[in-house]
């Protein structure tokens, strides 16, 4: 399933990083309502408000350091497949998303 990745602040003022699976426009305001995933053996799924992401944190070094990367056809940079997801990039095609 093609998705993105996104960071979110919990209510509990937490930043997550979390799966964009989907898009819906919001009924009762303006903008969209976002689905998110959580990662994990038993992701959790919910509704946002689109405008309530952020930045998703970096890639930690050590889990960089154990996943597979490419390089991208275009910049040449060394990508990872959750790089490549943050950034809308292709994973198929080498693609970074830059
Ligand atoms: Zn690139």
């Amino acid at each position: 399933m093609d998705y993105k990745i996104v960071g979110y602040v919990s209510k509990a003022g937490r930043l997550g990083t979390y799966k964009h699976t989907a898009t819906a426009k919001n009924k009762f305001a303006d903008g969209n309502r976002v689905l998110l995933e959580s990662f994990g053996s038993e992701p959790v799924k919910f509704w946002v408000d689109e405008s309530k992401l952020v930045a998703a944190p970096p890639q930690s070094e050590a889990a960089r350091a154990n996943a597979e990367t490419k390089q991208c056809w275009e910049c040449g940079g060394s990508f990872t497949y959750r790089e490549c997801r943050e950034h809308d990039g292709e994973w198929g095609d080498s693609y970074c998303g830059c």
